[in-house]
């Protein structure tokens, strides 16, 4: 799903070295935790995958082609089939949860008759089924987190990219919030979860990525976190 060749980003300007020469191959279906330090890289990651950022050096794959070759359209498209979870995931306040979550469908250009089954479908995923008339202020922190995750994944991406997604959590929603992503991930999806929360990673074993300083120390396929 994603391939990292010998990739660098050096930010103009500052020169900040982001990444160094990091290679790493993500396959499709797989849960990867993307650990290190603040600063370490894990957002320029995140922003290369989507094309936010340009490598300086090196060579991205995602989902087989090169996004070197993106132009234009194809870029917006690229994007479209990548869900984005962050730590603060501005929700409409005058929408209710299920219209939150079909304004992406809106925005994507998906027929309007497939709207209710996708909606429901990535509803009962989240576990929300049942509060899907409930405007944002009427939901818990967590709750409103996995809105946010419905959103992201109802038009159905093939890779999931979470950046900090529990960093506004506490320990039970962030829980919560992880078992949601396993969810997602057990449907198909390729999920990519960059965190700082140690207990988390320890707890739901998965494939672990350390950065440090950009590049990669540790490709742990347990699990475990030492930065
Ligand atoms: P986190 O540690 O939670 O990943 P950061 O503070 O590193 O958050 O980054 C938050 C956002 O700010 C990211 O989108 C990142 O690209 C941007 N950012 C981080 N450092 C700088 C910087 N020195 N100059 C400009 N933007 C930055
Ligand atoms: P992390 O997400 O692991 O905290 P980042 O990818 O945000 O790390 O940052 C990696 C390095 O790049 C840091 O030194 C950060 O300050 C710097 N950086 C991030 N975004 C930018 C940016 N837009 N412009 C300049 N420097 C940046």
């Amino acid at each position: 799903m994603i391939q990292f060749k010998n990739v660098t980003l050096e930010y103009p300007v500052t020169r900040t070295l982001a990444l160094d020469d990091l290679s790493l191959q993500v396959g499709k279906g797989e849960f990867v935790y993307l650990v290190g330090h603040s600063g370490a890289g894990k957002s320029s990651f995140m922003n290369l995958v989507l094309k936010r950022a340009l490598p300086t050096r090196g060579e991205i794959r995602v989902a087989g082609e090169t996004l070197a070759r993106y132009r234009g359209r194809r870029t917006a498209l690229l994007r479209r089939r990548i869900g984005t979870v962050f730590q603060d995931n501005l929700l409409l306040d005058h929408l209710n949860a299920y219209d939150n979550v079909a304004f992406t469908l809106r925005v994507t250009g998906v027929p309007q008759r497939e709207w209710a089954g996708r909606v429901t479908t990535a509803m009962r995923t989240v576990g929300l089924e049942h509060k899907k008339h409930a405007l944002p202020v009427q939901l818990s922190q967590g709750e409103q987190q996995r809105v946010a995750i419905a959103r992201a994944i109802v038009a159905d991406p093939p890779l999931l990219l979470a950046d900090e997604p529990t960093g506004n959590l506490d320990p039970d929603h962030s829980r919560e919030v992880l078992r949601v992503l396993q969810n997602v991930n057990l449907r198909g999806t390729t999920v990519i979860v960059a965190t700082h929360a140690r207990d988390l990673v320890e707890t739901f074993r998965h494939r672990t990525l350390t950065l440090r300083k950009g590049r990669l120390v540790r490709d742990d396929p347990y699990g475990g976190y030492t930065l």
